[in-house]
């Protein structure tokens, strides 16, 4: 099999790669190993996806290439999505200012990027592992559970570490390491904190209250509610400052 570009992953990224790539006339494959495409989407904003917040901006993600943010952002505005999504057809709300969430399921983002990779005649193969990645000639040589593929270019879109039932990998990094790429050390980001032993018992009796909060770290402040649970912390607030927070 041959193709001008071959995805690994069929997440939110690698269909909408796919898309994009098939609408400018390659010949695209995108290969994932789990059954489902957008497993991630179907769990994310709560099962109805907040798809794009309308302030977004680049002093909003953490980066140690601030610069990336700032070209991605010119090129694609949460507008474009926005529109993107009443092409489709679906119904949304802005649950808080600016964050627009899917009205019914997230299953209607996932149906977006389906339809948007047949539209641009973009193929997916589910249930497909990619076990070797090579150079051949100009172009790459994939080792996968459906044989050879060649392909002019390989994006790997095979995402972060976090949940890997949903069938996350450290894939994308083993493969930046083989290619001589730096690869930084990885930590959690928008995850609820738990506590040790002593203050977990202390807090127990708290869990499913929510309570409001100004919580500060490092440079970063978030006034918005904390909510105790079962395990320690969570809600808005924690989930927003764990991504500044490091242990120790
Ligand atoms: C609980 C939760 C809620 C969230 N809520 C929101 C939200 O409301 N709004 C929002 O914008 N974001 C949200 N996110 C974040 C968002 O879901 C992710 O950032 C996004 O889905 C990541 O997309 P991705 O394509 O980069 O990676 P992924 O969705 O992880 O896709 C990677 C794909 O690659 C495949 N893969 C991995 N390794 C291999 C391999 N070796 N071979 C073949 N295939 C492989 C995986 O099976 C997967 O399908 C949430 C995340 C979580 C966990």
């Amino acid at each position: 099999m041959v193709y001008d570009v071959v995805v690994i992953g069929a997440g939110a990224a690698g269909l909408m790669c796919a898309a994009q790539a098939g609408y400018a006339g390659r010949r695209v494959l995108v290969v994932d190993h789990a059954n489902k495409a957008g497993k991630k989407i179907l769990m994310s904003g709560g099962g109805r996806c907040n798809f794009t917040n309308l302030d977004t901006a680049p002093g909003h993600f953490y980066s140690e290439n601030p610069y990336f943010c700032i070209s991605a952002l010119k090129r694609y505005r949460p507008e474009h999505f926005v529109s993107l999504v009443e092409t489709h057809g679906v119904e949304y709300v802005e649950k808080a200012p600016g964050q627009l969430f899917c009205a019914d399921s997230a299953k209607e983002i996932v149906r977006v990027l389906l339809t948007e990779c047949e539209w641009a005649g973009a193929e997916i193969k589910l249930s497909t592992s990619v076990s070797r990645l090579e150079r051949q000639g100009e172009g790459m040589r994939l080792t996968t559970s459906l044989g050879t593929i060649d392909a002019g270019v390989v994006v790997v879109a095979t995402g972060g570490l976090s949940i890997p039932t949903m069938g996350a990998t450290g894939f994308g990094y083993d493969i930046a390491r083989q290619f001589g790429l730096e690869v930084l050390p990885t930590r959690p980001g928008l995850v609820p904190f738990t506590l040790s032993d002593s203050w977990k018992e202390r807090a127990a009796g708290l869990s499913g209250v929510s309570v409001p909060t100004a919580v500060s770290c490092k440079e970063k402040r978030f006034v918005e509610p904390m909510l105790f649970t079962h395990r320690g912390l969570s809600g808005p607030s924690m989930l927003q400052i764990s991504s500044v927070w490091e242990p120790g």
